[in-house]
């Protein structure tokens, strides 16, 4: 059997019963794949069929304001990606569905990963959502390498080019990769379990116990932090964002005091200025003179 039929078989008998895989309609194929972008998996299956019934269409959802649809995000984090969400909305709304990954990539905010996540999942294409998961598991796989993730996309398609079926199962076999690499092949794997170990070319080093695990395999980005404060800025953005998502508005002056009970007029209100504007930037807020509010559209 060919390595690709292992996993698939695998894949029958231990692949998650997620909520999003019981559908091929693009647009919700895309709600899923936006929502797990930075976003556990068990968070991300209340949230989906809560917009899902909020907005069950591309037309509802591109009928949505951004105060709708920044509500309706509310606790996913990185609320930008609720408006880019809206945004792709309306311009499918005008244009029609991409037929081809080319086209979904055209749109603003949709990125190689995503396109080609809706083209083979949703429409059944014959290409691979190249994220950290596959570049892990088909270096080991394929290349044998236990930690370097493959950089290039277009060496992993061209290794992977044999490894996908020619027909069929394109949604399976990636889709198997993702649970593969959160239940066997993670940063210890477990090849002794793993369907592919006669196949990968990284097992028997792990095997022989000769490979040492780094503590850290994968670099964390350092994320930006004021002066004295704990939490690196987006915290104190997405606290900005909870008080006026609750209440409407907020007078600029008390925001301070609001996110941050050490606030110092005279040594955080800049910081406090650039936060707020940011948001204002990615349309998730907007300002009166005197108020921080809900952006209206
Ligand atoms: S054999 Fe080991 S390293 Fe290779 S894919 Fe399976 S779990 Fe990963």
């Amino acid at each position: 059997m060919s390595p690709a039929g292992k996993l698939l078989e695998w894949y029958r008998r231990h692949g998650r019963d997620l909520p999003w895989r019981s559908t091929r309609d693009p647009y919700r194929i895309l709600v899923s794949e936006i929502m797990l972008q930075q976003t556990q998996v068990d968070r991300v299956k209340e949230y989906y069929r809560a917009w899902l019934k909020q907005f069950p269409t591309w037309k509802k959802l591109a009928g949505a304001s951004n105060a709708d649809v920044i509500h309706a995000w509310a606790g996913l984090g990185y609320n930008r990606r609720a408006l880019m969400l809206r945004d792709v909305a309306r311009s499918v709304v005008e244009h029609g569905v991409p037929k081809t990954e080319q086209t979904w990539l055209a749109i603003k905010g949709i990125g190689p990963y995503t396109a080609a996540a809706v083209s083979a999942f949703a429409q059944q294409k014959r290409t691979l959502p190249i994220d950290t998961n596959i570049r892990r598991i088909l270096g080991r796989l394929l290349l044998g390498k236990p930690f370097t993730e493959l950089k290039d996309d277009e060496t992993i398609r061209s290794k992977a080019d044999d490894f996908l079926p020619r027909r069929g199962a394109y949604y399976d076999v990636p889709q198997a990769i993702f649970d593969l690499a959160t239940s066997i092949c993670t940063k210890n794997p477990d090849c002794a379990s793993c369907p592919l170990r006669q196949d990968c070319k990284a097992a028997k080093l792990f095997l022989s116990g000769r490979v040492k695990i780094p503590k850290r395999s994968v670099p964390v980005a350092r994320e930006r932090k004021h002066r004295n404060k704990p939490f690196p800025d987006r915290i104190y953005r997405g606290r900005i964002l909870k008080f006026v998502r609750e209440r409407g508005q907020v007078s600029s002056l008390r925001l301070g005091q609001m996110i941050d009970p050490d606030f110092d007029k005279h040594l955080d209100q800049e910081w406090l200025e650039a936060m707020i504007n940011r948001l204002v930037v990615d349309g998730l807020l907007a300002r009166t003179p005197k108020k921080v509010i809900l952006p209206k559209g």
